[in-house]
């Protein structure tokens, strides 16, 4: 046995207590010398069917800072399949490190074997950092997976219909604030242009806006920019760019006490998850400052409505007809959230749980 510690030691993460405090109902902890992975499965509610969310791979500086992301994260799955109107639960799953130089076909399938393990409590799924063909080889592992080709009957990639999803939740936030749904004319700032970003800029610059966008990888930028003619701008400028949407489209907690006094737009509307550095606080600040906030897991929630199919009978006309509830969702929200003078995020959470506390009372009368 080798005596070199497995992680960096970096404070004592108190693993009881941080589920208690999302309410978790498992957390799985995967490992593997051979491979090199290291692995989280969060599992966060079940009461709505097996729970479901992607699995992402970024390097993580710590254990602490993965576990965070994976209780945040499958916690907004829940939230944002019982919203969504799906019959899924909630659950995420995070591989520590770098997806571009560590993953490999061998890590990949360790971590299928992991999921099968679970017996089906857990459906793993793209997210960043994973492609469809990740999802065919965690398929050589087990059936919990979705997310994998057409071809193989399976959704193919989710982005372009939580791009759509995204889209639509970004016209309905242009109407409660102008009276008009339309986004032509309007300047929108895209941040990160990798797979929802990109298709999400499609849309807009179909429908006539004046898309910005920044992305950390020059190449993705530059792509992007020579496919739809967007505007690159530079990282300075990515708070600050007088706008009319913000769109957050890269990792989480853009929005936060640093970034929020520093916008210059009157929407935020993104497919990030978590974007909400402290979901309170933040949601709070938004609204103060007049910056109508569409809910991340609101808005995003195309991608897992398109996979969430695959548990019964995928049809890609019926994933966009799903997720074009999004629309009418978000004028729910936004109306709510105006008549009883709450933020948005708490309007779109009252929904959620509302749904999940209705039909968890009828599975008692099973
Ligand atoms: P992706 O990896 O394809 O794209 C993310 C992009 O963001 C990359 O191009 C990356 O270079 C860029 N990026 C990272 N940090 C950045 C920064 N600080 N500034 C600017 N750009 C940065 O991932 P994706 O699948 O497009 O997902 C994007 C976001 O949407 C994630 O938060 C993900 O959790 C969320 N989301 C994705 C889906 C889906 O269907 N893929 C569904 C729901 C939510």
């Amino acid at each position: 046995m080798s005596n070199v510690p497995l992680f960096e030691k970096e404070g004592s993460v108190e693993v009881f207590s941080e589920m208690a405090s999302y309410d978790h109902e498992m957390i799985v902890h995967c490992h593997d010398r051979a491979t090199g992975l290291k692995a989280i499965i969060a599992v966060h509610n079940t009461t709505l069917g097996p729970a479901m969310g992607g699995l992402r791979m970024w390097p993580y500086a710590t254990e602490g800072e993965a576990l965070t992301d994976a209780l945040r994260l499958s916690r907004g799955m829940t939230l944002k399949n019982a919203l969504a109107g799906i019959n899924v639960g909630g659950g995420k799953a995070v591989i520590i490190g770098n997806a571009r130089t560590d993953k490999t076909e061998a890590m990949l399938r360790r971590f299928g074997k992991f999921v099968h393990n679970l017996g089906g409590k857990y459906y793993t799924a793209e997210d960043v950092g994973m492609s469809e063909d990740d999802m065919e080889i965690i398929r050589t592992e087990t059936p919990y997976v979705t997310g994998i080709s057409q071809i193989r009957g399976g959704s193919g990639d989710p982005s372009p219909v939580t791009a759509y999803g995204t889209y639509l939740g970004m016209k309905a936030a242009m109407k409660k604030a102008t009276g008009s749904d339309s986004l032509n004319g309007k300047r929108v700032l895209v941040q990160g242009v990798g797979h929802v970003g990109g298709y999400l800029v499609d849309h807009l610059v179909e429908e006539g806006a004046k898309v910005f966008i920044y992305d950390i990888y020059p190449q993705t930028l530059e792509a992007v920019s020579a496919r739809t003619g967007a505007t690159i701008i530079s990282e300075e400028e990515v708070y600050t760019l007088p706008v009319d949407v913000y769109a957050p489209c890269a990792l989480g907690g853009t929005l936060n006490p640093e970034t929020i006094p520093q916008l210059n737009c009157m929407i935020v509307c993104g497919a990030a998850n978590n974007q909400l550095l402290d979901e309170v606080r933040d949601a709070q600040d938004l609204k103060d400052r007049g910056i109508l906030y569409a809910p991340d897991f609101m808005v995003n929630a195309g991608g897992i409505i398109n996979v969430s199919l695959e548990l019964e009978v995928y049809h890609r006309d019926l994933a966009m007809r799903k997720t074009e509830r999004i629309y009418e969702t978000a004028m729910k929200v936004f109306d709510l959230a105006g008549q009883a003078d709450i933020t948005t995020h708490e309007a779109a959470l009252k929904l959620a749980e509302q749904r999940i506390a209705e039909i968890g009372h009828n599975l008692l009368y099973r």
